[in-house]
């Protein structure tokens, strides 16, 4: 089985190394992203492995399937960088639903950590011998409230790490977990009065329709004077104009992006020593209350070795038995993972 990899990183390749000579799965490795332009190097595969910022639209669909490349196996769990609706009844899309929950959480919660206790602005003075602490005063999160929105696996974890600081959870999802709502540390409610009554707001829903830019100016304005933001789901659920105009006037007391709406431009690349070609990231990095990592919540040893087992799984599924349970499908309903494993 033949696949043709894009977006290759040195940290993917001993994974899928690993499980691809394990299950007799050949990668073909390409540093470039897929996209129209690129979408060339995959004839002769039997299916594309891409990430979250490769670009799976409707002529690259075509022309995959024009060459006979019948999957796109996607390493990440977020499918919002692929025409689904034009997908359906031409190309399979598997993906990897979970590959650790812990890796994401915990890194949002070292984000928030890292900015309301200035742990990067005491790293860089330490090393330059100043000691002072002036500027670097904190604030505790026992008792403080952390809004929540999206409750799947990640937010979850994350609800579990900030109830062992001692936090107050107001969760708000689609679909509702009657499970976690205890009336007490975690309570569901509306997104209006999460952005009311959250110091924090963490994000963990995936990027929609419905969700794109659930964080703007407007929600923005109904939020306490000082909320910290946190994004480590997808860039398009804040309006990143919004958001600078938000910490510029104060209302916006802090924020930690793992995500940016225009990542793909620019994020998994090194740009140091260049002109960086976009102002509001730019200015966002230059503030000192934001914090931004460049989409690498994900980056764990263990879930580097589970994307790659899952991915060689599915891959595995698909072509040997003709299933595989991680398959995406438009007619399953908005593109949930099929119910029947196949999905035409
Ligand atoms: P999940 O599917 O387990 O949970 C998502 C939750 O969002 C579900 O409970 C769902 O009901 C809810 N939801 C759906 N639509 C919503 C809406 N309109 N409003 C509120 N909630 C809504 O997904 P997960 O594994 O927890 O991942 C969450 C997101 O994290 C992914 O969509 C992905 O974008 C992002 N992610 C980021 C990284 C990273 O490295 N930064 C890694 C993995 C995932």
């Amino acid at each position: 089985m033949k696949i043709a990899f894009f977006d290759t990183k040195p940290y993917d390749k001993p994974a899928f190394d690993k499980f691809g000579a394990e299950y007799g799965v050949d990668f073909k490795y390409y540093e470039t992203k897929l996209n129209e332009d690129t979408v060339g190097l995959a004839e002769g595969a039997d299916a594309v492995c891409v990430f979250v910022n490769d670009t799976v639209n409707a002529a690259v669909i075509d022309r995959l399937c024009e060459m006979g490349v019948r999957v796109v196996a996607l390493r990440c769990a977020g499918f919002n960088n692929v025409d689904m609706k034009y997908a359906y009844g031409k190309i399979h899309v598997l993906r990897v639903p979970a590959y650790s929950p812990y890796a994401v959480a915990e890194h949002t919660m070292a984000l928030l950590l890292t900015s309301i206790r200035r742990i990067h602005k005491a790293f860089i003075r330490t090393r330059d011998y100043n000691f002072s602490l002036a500027g670097m005063t904190g604030f505790d999160l026992h008792g403080k409230t952390v809004g929540v929105v999206g409750t799947g696996r990640i937010g979850r974890v994350f609800i579990d790490i900030c109830r062992g600081f001692g936090m107050k959870v107001l969760a708000y999802d689609k679909f509702p977990a009657k499970d976690l709502d205890d009336g007490d540390t975690v309570k569901y409610v509306e997104l209006d009065e999460l952005f009311e009554k959250s110091d924090i707001i963490s994000l963990h829903c995936p990027l929609t329709e419905e969700t794109y830019h659930l964080i703007d100016g407007d929600s923005l304005a109904k939020c306490k004077r000082g909320v910290v933001l946190l994004n480590t789901s997808r860039g398009a659920l804040v309006d990143a104009e919004a958001l600078l105009a938000g910490i510029k006037s104060r209302q916006v007391g802090a924020a930690c992006l793992d995500v940016y709406e225009e990542e793909s431009d620019f994020f998994f690349e090194d740009y140091s020593g260049h002109i960086l070609d976009d102002d509001t990231l730019a200015r966002l990095i230059s503030m000192p209350n934001v914090i931004v990592t460049s989409h690498q919540a994900f980056l764990t040893e263990e879930a580097l070795y589970n994307i790659a087992e899952t991915t060689v799984l599915n891959l595995m599924g698909f072509f040997e038995n003709g299933q595989c349970p991680n398959e995406l499908c438009y007619r399953c309903g908005s593109a949930e993972d099929c119910k029947d494993g196949k999905c035409f």
